[in-house]
């Protein structure tokens, strides 16, 4: 049985003061949680402001992209040992947005995702579709493609040191998420994908969560669904009281 995990990206939002008083807001929220991992990821600038204010709590702390380089001339970026002198215990990788704004590649996503493993921080490596690659019928071949070439190279896991996110593109920021039957087949697919590179016990272990419009209202079907082990949520988890019912909806 594989924990739930719900994951925050804050994207772009909440400098210090906002983060603390966030933090403050959503632990009495969630103190009887005992079901979900739940991980916060805010912004590098909050990284410490949010250590401290959940240094007594079961919550995670992670980045929102990390270079792969230990250190160097590498003007604007971060390695893997500043985040986890920051606090952080993981990394969300290869979001679509970096892939879409930043030019971040399968090879790229590679690269860090093995600097985090190396670091032991859990790579939340993101894979997903555009809507036109979905019209013309390419989902599986994009996914399988990013999921091989992230994955190159590794060849045994530590199942608490990978997630797999499945963030449609279509479906972030959008208010159309996939349907949880839709969603569940694609992470079916991710799975089997999984099992063609690691042992069936760690391919059965590793989590497979979906982003892309997880709102309070419609998590409950989408965690329904056996292939859907949590959210990796934009938007919705902004606010504390939304992200603590979602929490709150998947501790159920
Ligand atoms: C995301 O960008 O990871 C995401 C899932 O965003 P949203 O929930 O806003 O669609």
């Amino acid at each position: 049985m594989r924990r739930r995990v719900l994951i925050g990206n804050w994207k772009m939002h909440k400098p210090a003061r906002e983060a603390r008083a966030y933090v403050n807001e959503f632990l009495p929220l969630i103190q009887h949680i005992s079901n979900v991992d739940i991980i916060l990821a805010p912004p590098f600038t909050s990284l410490h402001v949010v250590k401290e204010a959940i240094k007594d709590t079961t919550i995670g702390l992670a980045s929102q992209n990390m270079h792969w380089n230990p250190h160097g001339a590498f003007t604007g970026e971060i390695s893997p040992a500043m985040l986890c002198d920051s606090g952080c215990q993981a990394a969300i990788i290869g979001h679509s947005e970096r892939r879409q704004l930043s030019h971040e590649d399968d090879n790229k996503v590679n690269r860090k995702v093995k600097a985090a493993i190396a670091h032991h921080l859990t790579a939340i490596m993101c894979v997903g579709e555009t809507q036109k690659d979905r019209d013309a019928g390419k989902t599986s071949d994009v996914l399988s493609h990013q999921l091989i070439e992230g994955l190159s190279g590794i060849d045994t896991i530590d199942t608490t040191q990978l997630i797999l996110a499945y963030e449609p593109i279509w479906a972030i920021g959008s208010g159309t998420p996939a349907t949880p039957t839709q969603a569940n087949r694609v992470h079916a697919e991710l799975r089997k994908l999984l099992g063609t590179l690691f042992p069936a016990s760690t391919t059965e272990s590793i989590r497979i969560i979906y982003g892309g419009s997880i709102t309070a209202e419609n998590i409950q079907p989408l965690l329904a669904m056996p292939h859907i082990d949590g959210g990796l949520v934009g938007g919705a988890c902004l606010n504390p009281q939304n992200f603590a019912t979602i929490v709150d909806t998947a501790d159920n």
